[in-house]
């Protein structure tokens, strides 16, 4: 299962954050494959789309696609030379799809910040520099494998150097290897070294309950994202607090304090939305009497490898998969309308999904 990673500094909120995300968790019944790890909090990925199928087919069953993500506790000043639990967490993060990068922007003088003061950027840029420093350490140890068999003249030795020395050189002025492209050919290597700071991030700026109806009037949050739209980051707004208090809700309750807040959606939603863009899924559907549900697919994936995330079985046997989109469905409100107007598309063996696909498998058992 793809995982987006939360990480940030001690005392900004991720604790705070990581149980609102467990106790909001799904119910394990529906999601046998859940792994049963503290640190990993499995979420369904709201969608209003499902919700109007729900309400067109009125199904026994409504079923969310989901993600992970991992508490990765223990980021400290240094950690790239081994402090604190500095290799572990690096190897950690290392292993997850995204980074959702938790940035301290509250103001609350009882809660001591490890360094001081709220400072967001200074914050920010502290996680940074230690991944950098570790993404050097990664190129480095590939470029003294590469530089002799380059010299030597090595044809494919020499073009990966020529990949390696703009990266290096990036990472050593203390910026992300993302702020790079790549071009086809060059990406073929840069995925190899599974960089820290390629992935792809996404900053959760926390603020007090006091600031969550109107984000702008907190300066730390501005600042925030000025700095992340310069690297094409998103931020999310977030108070962990209520959302840790909101996750333990019922739907009515939560509902009606969402609205003493002056909120319309609740910030963990949003931040489940927008990650799940971040690690660019894709959405199909599978309706009927019995059960509508939401399934993840990635960009480009064939009709038979999106049935095979249903079943194995669909996969081997595939024949066709009958496809209208869920756009048509909300103009023509039923199957036979839908047939009448031509709308339902035998798809074979090459058809690449879209997101918003409502799919019906055939297939050879
Ligand atoms: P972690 O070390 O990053 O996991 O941080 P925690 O989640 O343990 O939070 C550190 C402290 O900050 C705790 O006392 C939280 O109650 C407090 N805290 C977290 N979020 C907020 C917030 O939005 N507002 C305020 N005032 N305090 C918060």
């Amino acid at each position: 299962a793809l995982t987006a990673g939360i990480v940030g500094l001690p005392n900004v909120g991720k604790s705070t954050l990581f149980n609102a995300i467990t106790n909001s968790q799904v119910e394990a019944a529906n999601y046998p494959f859940a792994t049963i790890n503290p640190n990993v909090g499995v979420v369904e990925v709201p969608d209003h789309r499902l919700d109007d199928l729900r309400t067109l087919f009125q199904p026994k069953k409504t079923i969310y696609t989901t993600f992970e993500f991992t508490d990765i506790a223990g980021l400290v000043k240094g950690a790239s030379r081994g402090e604190g639990l500095g290799n572990k967490f690096l190897a950690n993060i290392r292993e997850t799809d995204a980074i959702c990068e938790v940035v301290r922007c509250f103001r609350d003088k009882d809660i001591t910040h490890v360094d001081g003061s709220v400072d967001p950027i200074r914050d920010v840029e502290t996680i940074h520099l230690e991944l950098v420093f570790a993404d050097i350490e990664t190129v480095e140890k590939r470029i003294s494998k590469l530089e002799r068999k380059a010299k030597s003249g090595e044809k494919e030795a020499k073009e990966e150097m020529e990949v390696l020395t703009p990266i290096k050189e990036t990472l050593e002025k203390g910026l992300p290897a993302r702020t790079l492209s790549f071009s086809k050919e060059e990406w073929v290597y840069v995925k190899q070294y599974n960089l820290l700071t390629m992935k792809p991030i996404i900053y959760v700026a926390n603020m007090g309950e006091e600031d969550i109806e109107n984000p702008d009037n907190n300066p730390y949050y501005l600042q925030l994202v000025e700095y992340a739209h310069k690297e094409n980051a998103d931020v999310v707004p977030i108070c962990a607090k209520i959302e840790s208090e909101l996750a333990g809700l019922g739907e009515d309750d939560k509902a009606i304090f969402m609205d003493d807040l002056g909120i319309k959606e609740s910030g963990l939603d949003k931040l489940i939305k927008e990650t799940y863009h971040l690690l660019n899924l894709k959405t199909f559907f599978t309706v009927g009497p019995d059960e509508c549900r939401a399934w993840t697919f990635k960009d480009g994936m064939t009709a038979p490898q999106m049935a095979g995330i249903i079943h194995t079985d669909f996969e081997r046997g595939f024949i066709r998969a009958e496809t209208y989109s869920y756009d048509d469905m909300m103009i023509y409100k039923s199957e036979n309308a839908l047939r009448e107007a031509g709308k339902i598309r035998q798809e074979g063996k090459t058809y690449q999904g879209q997101d918003g696909d409502i799919m019906f498998f055939k297939f050879n058992v």
